[in-house]
């Protein structure tokens, strides 16, 4: 992702692969202080991970360190699309299909939530499974193949009180005749403050991306559904133990990964608990632990924590404009793509708090598109 974004601001980079250069590993967490990949640097100034560089597109500042001059535009297109998970692509495709020239705000982080995630075995398709970021690859050349535009920035703003509706990207001002909202959603974290103190340092919401920093290490994972399971059977690759701590006694899991993390040997589980303190001095050490039935707490010592405790819809950016329910999810008429707007259709994991799966999210976004279209073809905009 933040190779993406480099690219679609014109810019060159050097890569190095730690996996394959052991000493530039140790060389990166001396410089940075930091045990997650990427960390970037914009010549001799160390910017962080990609979390860090999308915050200098969002003030505005990457443009300028990077020596850029700084792009300001308003144009008008018939569908502007937010978001570039399974969803936004589809609905990408199907409109460009139909003429309808969309643009897409694929937002800083461009791919979704499969850009985080290694092998998908349960895709239609693709009987040997595929790399969550080789799908999204796919889907965008697609979406590009029959003429979708894209920008890699988020849109802060969507005013959905009269039309032409307007998007406020970061760099890209459009107004369009519909809008389709694909948002997605993003990882959920525990609230503690330890958690957030050590976020880098140990703490990561993503094991596909920073796993390897914990060859022949204790770690933990909270959470007990499908994405912790998933990890914690990935974390076993490079971990000596991966204990995972779950607040009841049954997984929300799937059966097929119920059985697959519950046979591995280097998996432990701790059930009925909680995750009271992370603790640690330059880096995690360890985590205190509470048993949420009986109050026993415990320590445990662990060098990384994963929290994969589910995730929230991106819809902040949409307070006020769109009606969406107590948790946050996009409201859609039963059966559609519809919202509260007219005009305004919202697809994928942010309107559903159901399936939220990577095929339905598609399923969605087309539908949204031929919703969209067909809405298009009876307004008198031409
Ligand atoms: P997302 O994939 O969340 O994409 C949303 C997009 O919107 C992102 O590109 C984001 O950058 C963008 N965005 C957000 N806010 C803005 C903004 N303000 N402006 C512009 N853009 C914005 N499902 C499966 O079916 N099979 C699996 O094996 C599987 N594995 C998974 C593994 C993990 C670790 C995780 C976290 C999820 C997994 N899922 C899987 C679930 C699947 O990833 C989601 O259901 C799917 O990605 C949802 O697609 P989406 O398009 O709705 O949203
Ligand atoms: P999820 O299904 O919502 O599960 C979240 C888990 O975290 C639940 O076990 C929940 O506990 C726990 N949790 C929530 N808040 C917590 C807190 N504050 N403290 C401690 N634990 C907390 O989320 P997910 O696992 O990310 O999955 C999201 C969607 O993606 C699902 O539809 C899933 O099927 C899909 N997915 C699919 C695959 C696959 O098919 N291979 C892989 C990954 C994800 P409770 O159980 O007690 O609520």
């Amino acid at each position: 992702m933040a190779k993406r974004l480099l690219e679609s601001k014109g810019q060159t980079w050097t890569e190095i692969n730690i996996e394959d250069h052991l000493e530039k590993k140790t060389e990166m967490m001396e410089r940075s202080g930091r045990k997650t990949v990427p960390q970037i640097w914009i010549g001799d100034r160390h910017v962080g991970g990609f979390d860090d560089l999308s915050a200098l597109e969002a003030s505005g500042e990457l443009t300028s360190l990077l020596g850029l001059q700084e792009k300001k535009s308003e144009s008008h297109s018939r569908v502007v699309i937010v978001g570039s998970g399974p969803a936004g692509y589809t609905a990408a495709i199907y409109a460009a299909r139909a003429e309808l020239k969309p643009v897409i705000f694929a937002g800083l982080m461009s791919g979704g939530q499969l850009m985080l995630t290694t092998e998908i075995e349960n895709y239609p398709g693709f009987p040997e499974g595929i790399q969550g970021p080789e799908l999204m690859d796919l889907l965008q050349r697609q979406a590009e193949r029959f003429g979708t535009q894209i920008f890699l920035e988020d849109v802060e703003e969507i005013d959905c009180s009269k039309r032409p509706f307007r998007v406020r990207g970061a760099e890209h001002t459009y107004t369009a005749d519909t809008v389709i909202v694909a948002t997605g959603a993003s990882a959920r974290w525990l609230g503690i403050e330890s958690e957030q103190t050590f976020l880098n340092r140990g703490v990561s919401a993503c094991a596909t991306c920073d796993g390897a920093f914990f060859k022949d290490k204790p770690v933990a994972i909270v959470g007990g559904g499908d994405t912790a399971l998933e990890e914690a059977l990935f974390l076993t690759r490079y971990a000596t133990k991966v204990t995972l701590i779950h607040r009841r006694d049954q997984l929300r899991a799937s059966k097929i990964m119920q059985e697959r993390a519950l046979a591995n040997k280097k998996i432990e589980f701790v059930w009925n608990s909680a995750i009271e303190e992370i603790f640690g001095e330059q880096a995690v050490q360890g985590i205190q632990i509470r048993n949420v039935k009986t109050g026993e707490k415990s320590e445990l010592a662990v060098e990384g924590v994963f929290i994969a405790i589910g995730h929230k819809p991106n819809t902040e950016f949409l307070k006020g404009q769109l009606a969406l329910d107590p948790a946050g999810y996009i409201q859609v008429k039963s059966g559609t793509s519809f919202t509260s707007v007219e005009g305004v259709f919202a697809c994928g994991d942010v309107m559903d708090p159901t399936y939220r799966q990577a095929i339905t999210s598609a399923g969605t976004g087309c539908m949204a598109a031929i919703d969209a279209e067909r809405w298009l073809a009876e307004q008198d905009f031409e």
